[in-house]
């Protein structure tokens, strides 16, 4: 009954990629057999999970929304896939996103759009656009996606659901398809506070993962503390970030009444200031094409995904695989990387752009030791336009509040604060504290529910 209502649900909403028919029974099955039998139930039972495109999944494919692996058998599966249906949840199968995660609102995805539950015609944002999308129409309960610049915070916040992006290092990266190695982590989306905490519980139960190196042991329960009252604790506030031009007007009320929302609870309010974050946006779009050019180095026509056929070299065969099987801000990514790597023009950008991830990463440092969350917008608007966004350049300004905390590590959520008062679309308040602090995120996060 959950999968025909998932894929009734998905009409005109376009999250999933593949429903996952074959693996939810079995698993469901599973899960019957086990409570028939009287056995202890996961703390997932039976929940209806959906996973964005770029985790492997065995019997799913993986395409990461690109022609390049339109037709890419998940060869295993992901640590953070497997810790969930370990712990009982039924997967209903893949969602859509940007190309191999580049993007800000799930366009670029070879397999067409997904559009906004709240309103068709808007973008869900991206890259996680079809993991916001459907936990927002009800399709899934929970969804994973990955967080490489914002990706799920963002798409989050455009569809009025909760999206944590973890400290870098507490969720494996084990079998994710990689865009940018120090930067990319993978973080549940669902409608509560709480039932990110269940999955948190899930993702990090059993340990760092010996696959992926930069694997974290965060031995916390995260339903811990959830209720916990935040009277006397500080929130930090950036002045310049609250009142920034680019804000929307609603946008701007909005994070004035969540300020208040926590200091009515005896929330401390405490400005603080990051000021090298001015540097964040130059940094990411360095740091995170170049590893995306050396991670996307592997498709080459040869041994994974799309394949030019008739090619007389190998040459030849390469390079027309690459030029047919990626989209076109695939590409443009990739070129950027490749031309920062040249020697000659790293050390004047990917070296700099390294030195601002220290100024930035110790910026929050200096910040955490004055409060225990700093309180900021996700994005500067509510979701925008189908084709809105079609200047390249304007999508990446729009990542004006999330990448900073790719770029140090540390966690950070989107927490729901309702419709805005112009647009009513859904609008939402992000959070962040100091690396390993996620539990902390999600106390302040329910104090905002
Ligand atoms: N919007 C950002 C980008 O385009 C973030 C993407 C992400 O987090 N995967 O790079």
């Amino acid at each position: 009954a959950q999968l025909d209502a998932t894929v009734a649900r998905d009409q005109g909403v376009n999250a999933f990629l593949e429903i996952t028919y074959d693996l939810a029974l079995k698993t469901a099955a599973e899960t019957d057999r086990l409570r028939a039998a009287g056995a202890k139930l996961g703390p997932l039972a039976g929940v209806p999970v959906a996973f964005k495109d770029n985790l492997n999944m065995v019997g799913s494919h993986t395409t990461c929304g690109s022609r390049m692996l339109q037709y890419f058998d998940s060869p295993y599966t992901a640590t953070c896939v497997q810790r969930l249906i370990d712990a009982g949840a039924t997967p209903l199968g893949k969602t859509n996103m940007d190309e191999f995660a580049f993007g800000s609102s799930t366009e670029s995805s070879h397999f067409g759009p997904t559009h906004n539950p709240w309103e068709t015609n808007h973008v869900p944002g991206g890259s996680s656009g079809g993991s916001a999308a459907a936990v927002a129409a009800g399709e899934a309960t929970v969804a994973l996606g990955s967080d490489t610049g914002g990706s799920i915070r963002q798409p989050a916040s455009f569809c009025g659901v909760v999206g944590l992006k973890p400290t870098y290092g507490a969720v494996s990266r084990y079998g994710v398809v990689a865009f940018g190695s120090s930067l990319d982590q993978v973080g549940p989306m669902a409608r509560s506070v709480e039932d990110v905490a269940l999955v948190m519980n899930a993702l990090t139960g059993a340990g760092k993962d010996p696959r992926d190196t930069t694997s974290q042991d965060v031995p916390v329960d995260f339903l811990e503390h959830l209720e916990d009252p935040i009277e006397g604790r500080r929130v930090g506030v950036v002045p310049a970030m609250m009142e920034a031009e680019g804000l929307s007007p609603e946008m701007r009320h909005a994070m004035y009444e969540a300020r208040c929302a926590l200091e009515d609870q005896g929330a401390e309010l405490v400005e603080v200031d990051l000021p090298s974050l001015a540097a964040a946006i130059s940094a990411y779009y360095v740091i995170g094409p170049c590893e995306a050019f050396s991670n996307l180095a592997r498709f080459d026509g040869v041994r994974y995904g799309y394949q030019e056929p008739g090619c007389a070299t190998l040459a030849e065969q390469t390079s027309l695989s690459r030029a047919h099987g990626f989209g076109a801000e695939a590409k443009r990514r990739q070129l950027l990387g490749a031309y920062l790597l040249a020697s000659g023009v790293y050390d004047e950008y990917y070296m700099p752009a390294l030195e601002a991830r220290t100024l930035i990463t110790e910026d929050y440092r200096a910040a955490f030791e004055q409060c225990d969350v700093l309180l900021m917008p996700v994005v500067p608007r509510t979701a925008f336009w189908h084709g809105e966004m079609s200047n390249p350049t304007d999508m990446y300004l729009s990542d004006l509040f999330t990448i900073s905390s790719n770029i140090a590590g540390n966690g950070s959520i989107s927490v729901p604060l309702g419709l805005g008062r112009d647009t009513k679309m859904p609008i939402s308040a992000q959070l962040q504290a100091a690396p390993f602090r996620d539990r902390t995120l999600l106390t302040f996060a329910r104090a905002l529910e």
